[in-house]
């Protein structure tokens, strides 16, 4: 396995990988890897002949009072997992390589881009559809594959690469969680013991927002309330976001007559989590 970091030497074994006839397949991710990461690698390598994993923690997708500082970084431990797993190559560039002096073009995805983190988080969707993109173009994948537990960034990527025709296939792959529930996340780390306890929140108003659904409820507005009200009963939890949307498009839904996608945003202390559930399929 090779942990490259120059883009031109990305570009020049990617260009050799597709004149040799291999089908490449990119992981994006932003490092500190989990058992989730490793699920979409373990995808890639089933289904490509040359899997390379990209570790970069995008400047562009954090906003001036986010966690890019202090975001965890372990290059040395996420390149033992990828050799574990198999990878051909780590793609771990630089930020002043991704984006030297002058750079000044941007990808701006507008509808499922414009709503919820999309308006929590101001460019945050330009800052990741840019580098999608930029990887897209670096290493030439034909597949690259993304966890639902990121799902608008999911419909986000799919609809850049549908409308830019882009020749790139995204593989959408399970939210992996922990025995009790909680989605992994990068940002789990920062949780203390009490924090982590409350988390859960997330994942069991997910599982009663189902349930619901399981026993007939189809009043998206019904739906949408039970979930918050489980979260904001859990006093170190702060809803930010809790909808439920059309699982293609995010737009509001009042009855449930095609799948839908639960999303919720929520603070637990001073971390931000996200997740999700797809419910009616
Ligand atoms: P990140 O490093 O957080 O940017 O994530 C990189 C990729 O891993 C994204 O496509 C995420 O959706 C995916 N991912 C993150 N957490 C999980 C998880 N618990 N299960 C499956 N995929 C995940």
């Amino acid at each position: 396995m090779e942990v490259i970091s120059s883009v031109d030497e990305m570009r020049a074994i990617a260009a050799k990988a597709h004149a040799d006839g291999k089908k490449i397949g990119l992981v994006p991710t932003m490092g500190a890897l989990h058992a989730g990461h490793l699920s979409l690698i373990a995808r890639a390598r089933q289904e490509r002949d040359f899997v390379v994993v990209s570790i970069f923690v995008n400047p562009t997708q954090f906003g001036p009072k986010e966690d890019y500082h202090r975001y965890p970084r372990s290059l040395e431990a996420d390149s033992r997992k990828c050799e574990n797993a198999e990878v051909d190559v780590v793609f771990a560039p630089l930020a002043v390589d991704m984006y030297p002096g002058g750079f000044d073009t941007w990808v701006e995805v507008k509808g499922p881009a414009e709503v919820l983190e999309g308006q929590s988080r101001p460019g945050h969707f330009q800052g990741v559809a840019t580098v999608c993109a930029k990887l897209f173009n670096i290493v030439r994948a034909d597949r690259a594959y993304f966890g639902k537990k990121d799902y608008q960034q999911l419909t986000v990527i799919r609809k850049m690469v549908d409308d830019l025709n882009m020749n790139v296939e995204v593989v959408a792959v399970d939210t992996m969680r922990e025995r009790d529930g909680l989605a992994l996340s990068s940002r789990n780390s920062y949780l203390d013991k009490r924090e982590r306890e409350a988390a859960l929140v997330l994942s069991s108003s997910l599982e009663t927002a189902r349930k619901v659904y399981e026993s007939g409820e189809r009043n998206t507005k019904a739906i949408q309330t039970r979930v918050w009200n489980i979260i904001a009963a859990e006093p170190l939890a702060q809803v930010e976001y809790v909808v439920v949307v059309d699982a293609e498009t995010l737009t509001p839904v009042e009855t449930i007559e095609r799948p839908v996608a639960v999303l919720l945003a929520v603070r637990i202390g001073s971390t931000r989590l996200i997740d999700n559930t797809v419910i009616g399929e």
